[in-house]
């Protein structure tokens, strides 16, 4: 072989070396080529070599599968001739081998309410405005009548010759189901929303998922707030867990669950809510969610609760009310009964209240039936039940007592109370005294109402001996209670009957020794009861408020005796008339008398009238008041049974009165009992200090008679000057008089013996 230089020096010098380089560059640019060619190639052949060509059978394999699991039906749509291929996965029925379904038809009717949207979105395609043909529309599938929702989505596949669209393609679900839920979930989220009630929904273990605007209305947590947050974030501190214990297990275990639950507020403020829970399963089916309720109850409570304190207790005072005592009697009665133990039942009633209350005023009285209602219970002890059943009435149950004795104890011990008088507002006091019936299970009565029922007659029997004390039921009782009610329906009718009429009993000026005038006193001469004692049917009339009209019957009667015993020559005498409370707390005592004066002309000095202590301290500014207006009138003004009382001199004093009538409790033993001649003396000596005229009464004999006369008693009234007679017969003895010719004998000298 040549060497290289050589060689090309041969071929440049031969001419042919211009050829044999341009072969040689076609040469090396043909080799890159290959090499560039053969490297692409080796490179496609190892990236294909990752996922292997599959066989066509098993991509068709693949693609049903992807076409069945998506759920899709695939589509395909001929513009031009206006048919639809429809192509979708399902599984044979018995294989389970998913099998390609093909149908080839006109297009299906679309909604008329969709359809125009469906249209608008097609020509915006296929005039290639949009690159995507999507649309959700109603359509009518096959033979079945309801509209099922669609959502497809595809593009146009192929054009005409002309650029024009020819074939649109893609794929479509059946979305009817998913959208019928959405729907329900935006109703129900609409309705969670509006919802006045609180609404929350919790996880599985009790942490809040979601709640609506009135759970944050009520509690004031919003939603962000509670979200993920235990139950027991709302629940009141004493019952947080309490709220978790009481709601889980019934829930978790029944599935519902309701109660009233108290809960607090954000701001710290109880709110009591009545909660309505139920589980539900999540959109998976698979995991719990517990569904609550909140109604806010608070106030309903509050006002259930106010009206069962309404029905049970008494407003003014706070005691139970009757049908609380009822109750509370029943269930003590099945106690003692079950345990052979005995219940007492005290009926206690304020003396004179209502005088009290229209002379006060029913502010005043309510204030005093307050402090009553806290005396009572003060006094029997706050373990038993005292209850007002009207008015001025209470009953007290006392339960575990061994005999009546003890039961009497109790009563004793009301009385007692009542001793110091009740403080009703600032530096106000009234001396208010109570009568008390007393019954016992089983003693008296079986049930409640015959044990209540007993115990009021005892109590008008307590009334009847005198007030301010207690009595035991007895059965004679009864018989009483009903005497006095047929007594009181015979008063009613005795005025009209003419069955009430006046006696007069003289009363004697120990100076002059004369009979100076009279005290007028009613009696009744019942056809049915024949005579009837004034103790006996005054209280009575009192009480039913016929002393009214009986008062001013007698007042017109006793003004007419006088005008008559004037007209027949003694201008010189007086008559005094009683008068009740009632009458002086009407207010209206002076016009009475002034119409009763001006209708019978009779002489106003010359009349008198006499009222007790008590009727006028029931009210002492307001009766001061009458009784100057009936002072004005002329008439004279008398204080009857003087020392029973407990008025105050100093008050005494104040008002305009002219005389002062010693009670006859201090005359009956004053020449034998030292303490009450000394009385005597004392009232005697203080009546002339007030420059008032003082009358004894009840004078019996002559030695009462010359105790007074030595003591300067003014006048002297009783049996041993004369009983009380009637008009004719009274003026006929005072025409008689002359000292000595009484129905006892005057001393004609005065006894050795005074009153020191
Ligand atoms: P009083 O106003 O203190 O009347 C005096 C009572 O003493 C009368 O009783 C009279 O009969 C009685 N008496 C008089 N002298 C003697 C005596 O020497 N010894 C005894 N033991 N008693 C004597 P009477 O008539 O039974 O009246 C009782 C009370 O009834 C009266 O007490 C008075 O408070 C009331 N009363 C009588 N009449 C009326 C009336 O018309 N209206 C009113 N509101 N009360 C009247
Ligand atoms: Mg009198
Ligand atoms: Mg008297």
């Amino acid at each position: 072989m040549l060497p290289a230089p050589f060689l090309a020096t041969s071929l440049i010098q031969t001419g042919r070396l211009p050829w044999l380089l341009l072969s040689l560059l076609i040469l090396i640019f043909s080799l890159v080529i290959g090499i560039h060619s053969y490297l692409r190639t080796r490179r496609e052949q190892s990236a294909s070599s990752v996922i292997p060509e599959l066989p066509q059978d098993r991509r068709d394999e693949y693609l049903k599968q992807a076409l069945w699991a998506s759920g899709e039906h695939f589509w395909d749509y001929d513009l031009v001739h206006r048919r639809l291929h429809r192509m979708h996965a399902g599984e044979r029925p018995r294989s389970g081998a998913i099998t390609v379904l093909e149908d080839e038809q006109d297009l299906p009717p679309i909604h008329e309410q969709d359809l125009p949207l469906v249209m608008e979105r097609l020509r915006a395609h296929l005039q290639g405005d949009t690159p995507v043909f999507a649309s959700e529309h109603r359509m009518r599938l096959g033979q079945d009548p309801t509209w099922v929702w669609i959502r497809a989505r595809g593009r146009v596949v192929e054009h005409g010759a002309d650029g024009s669209p020819v074939r649109l393609a893609g794929v479509a679900r059946d979305v009817t189901n998913s959208r019928r839920a959405a729907y329900e979930h935006r109703i129900a989220s609409e309705v969670m929303r509006s919802m006045g009630e609180a609404v929350a929904v919790l996880d599985w273990e009790f942490n809040f998922v979601t709640v609506n605007p009135s759970f944050t209305r009520i509690t004031g947590y919003s939603e962000a707030e509670v979200r993920g947050q235990p139950v027991t974030v709302i629940g009141s501190p004493q019952n947080a867990e309490d709220l978790r214990a009481r709601i889980q297990l019934p829930l978790t275990r029944d599935g519902r669950w309701s109660g009233d639950v108290w809960n607090a507020r954000k701001d710290g403020d109880e709110v009591l809510c009545r909660i309505d829970a139920n589980e539900v399963l999540d959109a998976d089916g698979e995991r719990h969610l517990y569904v609550l309720i909140f109604n806010d109850i608070t106030d309903q409570k509050r006002a259930e609760q106010e009206l069962r304190y309404l029905a049970n207790y008494d407003t003014l005072t706070g005691l139970p009310n009757r049908a609380l005592l009822s109750e509370r009697l029943s269930r003590a009665v099945v106690r003692a009964r079950r345990e052979g133990g005995r219940v007492a039942v005290l009926f206690v009633d304020l003396d004179r209240f209502k005088d009290i209350n229209d002379s006060l005023g029913h502010a005043t009285g309510d204030r005093i039936l307050r402090a009553a209602a806290a005396r009572v219970q003060q006094a029997v002890g706050a373990q038993h039940t005292v209850a007002r059943l009207s008015g001025d009435e209470f009953t007290v149950i006392v339960e575990g007592i061994a005999s009546h004795q003890q039961a009497e104890a109790v009563g004793a011990r009301v009385i007692e109370a009542f001793h110091a008088p009740l403080a009703f507002g600032e530096r106000l006091e009234m001396a208010v005294s109570p009568s008390i019936g007393i019954s016992l299970y089983p003693d008296h009565a079986q049930v409640p109402s015959d044990l209540l029922k007993h115990a009021d007659t005892a109590m008008y029997q307590a009334k009847a001996a005198g007030r301010h004390t207690y009595q035991l039921y007895s059965v004679a009782m009864d018989e009483k209670t009903k005497h006095r009610a047929i007594l009181a329906s015979g008063l009613r009718r005795a005025l009209e009957r003419e069955e009430l009429y006046l006696v007069y009993q003289p009363r004697m000026g120990l100076a002059s020794q004369q009979i100076v005038g009279a005290e007028a006193l009613l009696r009744w001469e019942s056809r049915e009861f024949g005579s009837v004692a004034p103790s006996e049917f005054i209280p009575l009339a009192e009480e039913t408020g016929l002393i009214l009209e009986i008062g001013t019957w007698t007042l017109r009667q006793a003004c007419q005796t006088l005008v008559d015993w004037h007209a027949q020559g003694r201008s010189d005498l007086s008559v005094s008339v009683n008068v009740s409370a009632l009458q002086l707390q009407r207010g209206d005592l002076s016009r009475v008398l002034e119409t009763v004066i001006a209708e019978t002309g009779v002489d106003p000095r010359r009349l008198e009238l006499e009222l007790t202590e008590s009727t006028i301290m029931a009210n002492p500014a307001k009766n001061a008041d009458t009784l100057r207006a009936c002072r004005q009138l002329g008439v004279a003004l008398a204080i009857d049974d003087f020392g029973t009382g407990y008025s105050s001199l100093s008050y005494l004093k104040r008002l305009p009165l002219t005389t002062l009538k010693i009670d006859q409790e201090f005359v009956r033993d004053l020449t034998h009992n030292a303490d009450d001649q000394a009385l005597t003396q004392i009232i005697i000596n203080m009546s002339r200090s007030l420059g008032l005229n003082v009358v004894a009464e009840g004078v019996e004999h002559a030695g009462q008679l010359a105790l007074l006369q030595a003591n300067g008693c003014d006048e002297v009234q009783g049996h041993y000057i004369s009983r009380a007679l009637p008009g004719p017969e009274c003026l006929a003895f005072i025409l008689e008089y002359s000292p000595g010719t009484g129905h006892g004998a005057l001393p004609l000298t005065p006894p050795a013996r005074t009153l020191s």
